[in-house]
């Protein structure tokens, strides 16, 4: 799978899972705490009040959440897009009654930290900002610390999608502009998809009691129940967490965070060099370009197809990700999860053989 979530997972993560766990359990109990625990370590391992609580669904579940539980009702946010999941963010704002000020950018531009402080002195009355860390949609590796520099210095709390690249990318969770840090089991921890989680500072969760509308989005409520009984509110997804924990284990003895994103950079590397020995053209130049997925334009043959390139492509023991651009024809393929360069070498020649053998000649 050269996805970016789901994406392939270890033969030990997938056992972890053949166990059935009971919610009320006191072991099971101890496994989310572990999980936590481990999670707020990852972040930063010298600030000590930030909390993460775990949301049931997939990552956007867990992005709607911090939303809902943060910004009030009919409260404004500046929402920084410049791709697909910023544009999300921005209909999570929308839907939910909060009012999104939307500055976007090409999706080969990043927002640049001048415009957003300009921005933020014309709308005094957005309490947030929200900004999308890695644009999983092209690869995009955004400002981060510059963007919450340029919150912080206009007394703004800074909302952080980091969905692809906790675990890979120092997030800054130290910066003390930042409100908030969601990501999602499955995508670099290497979990399987299922658990969403929000970091925050306790004292944010605490003066948050009460605003969020919606009953099972409200992470402050998540928050004193978990801490209150060892549960979750609602059923948990047992076996995705119990993956996680071992994913987690995996991913301390590999080296954290370091090693984590050694790998996919070298994965990433050889992505780039053999894809460009084939002739195709990265859709972002490289210092943009974050070591978790990588945008191809297609080919102007008039004999391609993403959807024949794919089902090739796939009999041959791979999944490559369709392009998910408004601007450029593209496809993507992800050099994270549990693959390695030799992975992603057999993947390219997959590449070059389903290409001949549909006859497609000119990339
Ligand atoms: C994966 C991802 C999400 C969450 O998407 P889901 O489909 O809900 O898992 C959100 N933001 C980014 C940047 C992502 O990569």
């Amino acid at each position: 799978m050269l996805t970016p979530g789901p994406l392939t997972t270890s033969d030990v993560t997938r056992q972890a899972m053949l166990v059935d766990w009971g919610s009320w359990d006191p072991e099971f109990a101890a496994v989310t705490r572990e999980v936590c625990d481990w999670i707020t370590q990852i972040a930063t391992t010298t600030r000590d009040d930030l909390r993460c609580v775990p949301l049931q669904g997939s990552g956007t579940f867990a992005v709607e959440a911090a939303v809902r539980t943060l910004v009030p009702a009919g409260g404004s946010i500046v929402v920084l897009v410049n791709g697909a999941y910023g544009r999300r963010l921005a209909e999570i704002c929308r839907r939910s009654g909060r009012l999104p000020i939307v500055h976007e950018t090409a999706e080969d531009v990043p927002p640049d930290p001048a415009d957003l402080a300009a921005l933020l002195a014309a709308h005094p009355e957005a309490s947030h900002v929200a900004v999308v860390h890695c644009e999983t949609s092209t690869g995009m590796l955004n400002p981060l610390a510059a963007i919450a520099d340029a919150a912080g210095a206009a007394g703004r709390r800074l909302i952080v999608d980091a969905m692809s690249s906790f675990g890979v990318l120092p997030v800054h969770a130290e910066h003390p502009a930042v409100d908030a840090i969601v990501a999602a089991s499955g995508k670099g921890l290497e979990g399987v998809p299922g658990m969403g989680f929000v970091l925050l500072p306790e004292a944010v969760l605490l003066a948050s009691s009460g605003r969020c509308d919606s009953l099972a989005m409200d992470l402050s409520d998540q928050y004193t129940y978990l801490k209150r009984t060892g549960q979750w509110r609602f059923t948990p997804p047992t076996h995705v967490v119990a993956a996680l924990r071992s994913a987690l284990e995996q991913y301390v003895a590999e080296g954290g965070i370091a090693a984590r994103r050694q790998r996919y950079q070298a994965n990433g590397d050889t992505l780039l060099g053999e894809m460009t020995a084939l002739g195709f053209r990265s859709f972002l130049p490289a210092e943009l370009q974050a070591p978790i997925i990588y945008t191809f334009h297609a080919p102007r043959d008039e004999r391609w197809h993403f959807a024949d390139l794919y089902r090739e492509v796939k009999d041959r023991g791979f999944i490559l990700y369709p392009g998910k651009l408004t601007q450029a024809e593209t496809f993507r393929v992800g050099c994270i999860g549990a693959v390695t360069t030799e992975d992603l070498k057999s993947a390219v020649v997959a590449i070059a053989q389903s290409l001949a053998a549909l006859g497609v000649a000119q990339i």
